[in-house]
């Protein structure tokens, strides 16, 4: 409460600080956290595969979503990981920056088409994370960008039945079976929204992703997709498949 008032009254006396960089936010917006400059510098990933958005091979299909099941139509993120938007995702992870729901989600706005007929289904984290956090940082993106696109937000369709590992040192392979049948779906009430679009703060290799739709399959959704805020960069997926995060680590998707 005191830190609150605290914070307001800085608030009033201070510019705000970019929470990439430190330095001073003269947006339009008062409660803008980031600064035009940082935002200048987050790289969108443009076009890729038709599905999953990555970096198209020399030859061949792509291979990043080849094992993604059938009913996971395609994943679109705002950014790609570099340091700035790494920075942003640490902010709201774990330094409780929960005002940075409103800007990431006009920044996937700006990115990403918005879909029709669709409810937005953050991804949710276990129990005992949830407990420890206090707040789901997917959430915080998904009530926000429900208020941009003006979309329903249901978070009750999807929950996560157990804790996961944290994915960060698993290979691929590890990935997929770490998260397998780790999520619950409710069945659709009705023909429409006839799809879901599931909302993460991180895409790493889309594991999450897959077993979330599967779960939302099994549970009679036939369509899913999903936003995210950012996606690990390729470079970053080292040779033995697990994924370098430097210094600050996260739990990717
Ligand atoms: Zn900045
Ligand atoms: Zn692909």
């Amino acid at each position: 409460m005191i830190a609150g008032s605290l914070r307001a009254l800085e608030r009033l006396l201070l510019p705000n600080a970019c929470v990439s960089c430190d330095g001073p936010v003269a947006g339009h917006a008062p409660d803008d956290l980031l600064c035009s400059l940082c935002r200048a510098r987050l790289r969108a990933p443009g076009h890729g595969c038709h599905r999953c958005q990555q970096p198209r091979p020399p030859v061949g299909p792509c291979r990043f979503c080849a094992d993604w099941p059938d009913v996971l139509r395609g994943v679109r993120s705002a950014a790609w990981l570099g340091p700035e938007a790494r920075e942003i995702v640490h902010h709201l992870k774990y330094e409780g920056y929960t005002a940075l729901g409103r800007p990431l989600a006009d920044l996937i706005a700006r990115a990403v088409t918005r879909p029709r007929h669709a409810v937005l289904v953050p991804v949710p984290l276990g129990p005992a994370r949830q407990r420890e956090r206090g707040y789901n940082q997917a959430a915080v993106i998904a009530r926000a960008l429900g208020a941009v696109w003006r979309a329903p937000v249901a978070a009750p369709l999807l929950h996560r039945v157990r804790d996961t590992r944290s994915q960060t040192t698993l290979t691929p392979d590890k990935r997929h079976a770490n998260v397998a049948g780790a999520f619950r779906a409710r069945p659709p009430r009705s023909r429409r929204p006839a799809a879901v679009i599931l909302v993460d703060d991180v895409l790493t290799t889309g594991a999450t992703l897959a077993a979330a739709a599967v779960a939302l399959a099994a549970a009679g959704w036939t369509q899913v997709g999903a936003v995210t805020f950012a996606r690990a960069l390729p470079f970053e997926l080292r040779a033995d498949g697990t994924v370098e995060h430097g210094r600050m680590g996260h739990q990717g998707t």
